[in-house]
């Protein structure tokens, strides 16, 4: 466990899983970097064009007297950081209200098209459209983790709300979708697209190595957490998708009997046939009634997705034998990115991901279902809060949906930043290489997983 501060209460420094993404792994200067699975994306400033001191001639005098571009930033942000960050912040609240939705289509320099082409399009259609946000949402009336009733405006993202837990800094999408929202969520273009023309092909091509939801080594970790060196026993992955994980256990442990739960008809097609998987299409309650019981039960990139956290993890904790462990893995919303990247943080994807958790609060939440005797928490992956975060740099990037022509997730800039951002983006940039493992080790990574032991009582409570 890396978050220092929070190194408490029995959870394990596991180490650095994973190499936070240094500068080599950025070819060119500030690049985007879209996130591991294409569900959010994070840019970087522009490079500065090779003319632009000469151009700027007040700009040119400060970076001679500071000797170096790095040095410059740093006596702008003594002299100027006040003002800039004005600037950043009215420049913000002006593009709250402007149009992103449209794109360019790359070949013709045509605006897009009629159906979904962007992330943002999608969102904008399901849940301002057809969703009729706010209409019909539902306002959390209970946090999840903690009890308590007293929620604040975080941010918002897209127009859609997001309130802070002032107990426990669990961040939520407040109201949240009904049922019948939440439905054509999953069963959208966005959704089907990226199943149809990105996961599969890369499942077929490279292997389910191009699938998983979160780094490798994190996953090993947790299969051996989760086997105990144990040459058999059964495990069962909730909502695994395509099965890139369920696969990986197999393969890691081939004497467990490995189960995927997962409804999607087009996913269970796929991981049947391809993969080879035992599917279970049941919900908790029916497996439950059918009297199965599993050793370990896994959520990859799933709990953040759910309405009801609290259920989810109460139903499928009911399926596992006494002393069986529940695996959670969620993107990680560190204390930083509540309190300072809040929107422009990539994990930030509304109302795909409805809750945001830190390691604290997810334990809490586990805590209070009082099924469990003891938790151990790993994190994996680079920083995750970046100092680009700082600048509110969100709304000047989109995603292109992949299609047919096009299997992979296309970040796109869907316009030019103003000059006083592009300046501390810049800024901004120079200081991530140098810092990201200093905020990975104290502040967290990308990925959370904690595993939680199942208490050993009966069925009668004894
Ligand atoms: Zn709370």
């Amino acid at each position: 466990m890396v978050d220092a501060a929070d190194n408490v209460g029995g959870r394990q420094d596991v180490g650095r899983l994973t190499q936070v993404r240094s500068s080599a792994d950025r070819p060119g200067a500030f690049p985007l970097l879209a996130d591991d699975h294409g569900c959010g994306w994070r840019a970087s400033g522009e490079a500065v064009p090779a003319d632009f001191w000469k151009r700027n001639l007040r700009v040119s005098r400060n970076k001679r007297r500071s000797g170096s571009t790095l040095g410059f930033f740093r006596s702008q942000a003594r002299s100027k950081g006040p003002r800039l960050k004005n600037t950043l912040d009215r420049l913000a609240r002006d593009c709250r209200g402007t149009s992103i939705l449209e794109t360019r289509n790359e070949r013709d320099g045509s605006l897009g098209q009629e159906s979904t082409k962007t992330l943002f399009q999608e969102i904008h259609r399901l849940c301002h459209v057809e969703g009729l946000y706010p209409l019909g949402w539902i306002e959390r009336t209970e946090c999840p983790c903690c009890g308590a009733s007293r929620f604040q405006e975080a941010f918002k993202k897209l127009g859609i709300r997001h309130s802070r837990c002032a107990e426990c800094d669990y961040v939520c999408v407040d109201p949240y979708p009904p049922p019948q929202v939440m439905e054509v969520l999953y069963s959208g273009d966005y959704y089907t697209r990226m199943r149809e023309f990105y996961e599969l092909p890369r499942l077929r091509d490279q292997g389910i190595g191009s699938a998983y939801s979160a780094p490798v080594e994190l996953l090993d970790a947790l299969i051996a957490k989760g086997t105990g060196g144990r040459e058999s026993g059964a495990w069962l992955d909730v909502g695994g998708g395509l099965g890139a994980f369920a696969s990986l256990v197999s393969r890691r442990a081939p004497g467990w009997n490995v189960s995927l739960n997962e409804m999607n008809v087009k996913s269970i097609e796929i991981a049947r046939d391809l993969l080879k998987l035992d599917v279970l299409p049941e919900d908790s309650a029916v497996l439950r009634a059918e009297g199965r019981e599993f050793d370990v039960v896994s959520s990859i990139a799933v709990l953040e997705h759910v309405v009801d956290p609290v259920a989810f993890v109460s139903d499928y904790a009911a399926l596992l034998k006494p002393g069986g462990l529940l695996i959670t893995v969620v993107p990680h919303f560190t204390r930083l990115n509540v309190h300072v990247s809040k929107a422009s943080n990539s994990n930030v994807v509304p109302p795909f991901h409805l809750s945001l958790f830190g390691a604290d609060n997810l334990e809490r939440l586990l805590r209070r279902t009082e099924l469990f005797s003891g938790f151990e928490t790993m994190q994996g992956g680079g920083a995750s809060f970046t100092l680009i975060d700082h600048a509110e740099h969100w709304m000047y990037w989109d995603s292109l949906l992949p299609d047919a022509d096009h299997a992979e997730i296309r970040t796109v800039r869907t316009e030019e930043y103003p000059l006083p951002l592009n300046i501390v983006l810049n800024a901004l940039s120079l200081a991530v290489p140098v810092t990201s493992e200093y905020f990975a080790a104290t502040d967290g990574m990308a990925h959370l997983a904690i595993c939680a032991t199942r208490k050993n009582v009966t069925p009668f409570g004894k």
